[in-house]
């Protein structure tokens, strides 16, 4: 068959290799100046920048950290984030470390204690929205000090008017562990993410062509190819005609400082109110010791409204939007040459490991 991929992220990297070794002809286009989607990294001074945010690969699926080893080699980085409210250096994700810092509490027990009296505040109340279920998650004072101002600035809307699942997924833990995920692998690829991207397409039978925009000439490429994978927008494919889906967007600005090091650390997360930006990444901390000694790069993260025509960076995926998506699915499935994926064709906040195996399982 010959198979068109719209988009050289991760997904269409993956799927496109995937039918390549299954010996169809792959074309993938894209609309950038680069491959390798969000997760492109760019080597500046020896140290690799994430352009587009902080990227750490992280799973519990053994068959996809199988499957990524073919095309890298994983250092052992582990994400421990550091929150900085006013001043105030509190350990992330919130873990006895925290609670010590917070409450100067140093037992499991103590720190039980001092959560259940800070829970007492929602008790035999169900949670309506994010902040009444953070505040009966691990209480008023973490909420106040390391969630409100962060959420809020993310999402830019009150948490009082937030979903509550957003913050659901925030491990609560009993030991002194600042490991930010629960998963059994975790790593970043020596050498960048792009280098692993490049691998994936580097086959006898994918081409790729860079700066070329998928709507250009639309009907041509639904007309020449046996398969369309297309992981761009999936209501721009369908011109927007039920309406648009929203998102959120960011805004990077990105500095070199003449010092070897900044922070200390790869991530450390502003969690008050008025700092305007939500992140600082170091990007050198992500692979030890590699870079110019007495330079660093660091980049601000300011999270920002997405108007139709800015990077999409996260689905909004309120009660409209995902009804709206699910009306756009509708209409891809009545699509038989075109196959939906990634972040932004199924409208879902996937982390890397997830797009993978959505991947592979399309492909089989
Ligand atoms: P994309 O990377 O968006 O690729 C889609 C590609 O299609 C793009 O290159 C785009 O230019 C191209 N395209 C779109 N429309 C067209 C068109 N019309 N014509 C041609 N090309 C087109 N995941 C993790 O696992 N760990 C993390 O730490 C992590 N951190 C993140 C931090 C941030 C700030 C963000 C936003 C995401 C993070 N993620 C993380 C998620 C990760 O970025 C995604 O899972 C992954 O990049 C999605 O890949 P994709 O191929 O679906 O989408
Ligand atoms: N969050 C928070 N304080 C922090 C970090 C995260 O309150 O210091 C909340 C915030 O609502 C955010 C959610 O947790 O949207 C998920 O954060 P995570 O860092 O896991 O997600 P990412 O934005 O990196 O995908």
């Amino acid at each position: 068959m010959k198979v068109l991929v719209v988009g050289a992220g991760l997904y269409g990297a993956v799927f496109a290799r995937e039918v390549a070794e299954r010996g169809n002809k792959v074309e993938v286009i894209e609309k950038r100046d680069h491959i390798a989607g969000n997760i492109y990294t760019k080597e500046v001074d020896g140290i690799q920048v994430h352009e587009y945010g902080a990227h750490i690969f992280h799973t519990s699926n053994k068959k996809v950290w199988d499957y990524v080893q073919q095309f890298a080699e994983f250092n052992r980085y582990t994400n421990s984030p550091v929150a900085n409210y006013k001043g105030q250096m509190y350990n992330l994700p919130f873990n006895m470390n925290t609670f010590y810092e917070m409450w100067s509490v140093r037992t499991p027990q103590e720190a039980l204690a001092k959560i259940n009296e800070q829970r007492q505040e929602m008790a035999g109340k169900e949670p309506q929205n994010l902040e009444e279920q953070a505040i009966s998650l691990i209480g008023r004072d973490i909420y106040e000090k390391l969630i409100k101002g962060y959420t809020e600035k993310q999402w830019g809307r009150p948490c009082t008017e937030l979903p509550a699942f957003i913050i659901k997924r925030l491990p609560v833990r009993l030991v002194y562990d600042n490991n930010y995920f629960n998963d059994d692998y975790q790593g970043i690829p020596i050498g960048g993410y792009t280098k692993m991207v490049e691998k994936m397409l580097d086959h006898p039978n994918i081409i790729v062509k860079l700066n070329t925009d998928f709507f250009d000439k639309k009907d041509e490429y639904l007309n020449n190819f046996d398969k369309v994978v297309y992981t761009g927008m999936i209501d721009q494919f369908f011109d927007y005609q039920l309406g648009e889906l929203e998102y959120r967007s960011l805004r990077f600005e990105t500095e070199e400082k003449n010092v070897g090091n900044y922070q200390g650390n790869a991530v450390i997360n502003y969690t008050d109110a008025e700092t305007p930006y939500t992140r600082v990444i170091e990007h050198k901390h992500f692979e030890f010791g590699k870079g110019n000694p007495d330079k660093t790069i660091i980049t601000r993260e300011y999270p920002a409204d997405w108007h139709c025509g800015d990077e999409p960076y996260y689905p909004v995926n309120n009660e409209r939007n995902n009804a709206l998506y699910a009306e756009y699915k509708k209409l891809a499935e009545k699509q038989d040459k075109v196959i939906f994926g990634g972040r932004l064709g199924q409208y879902k906040y996937y982390n890397m490991d997830q797009v993978i195996e959505a991947a592979l399982k399309k492909v089989k």
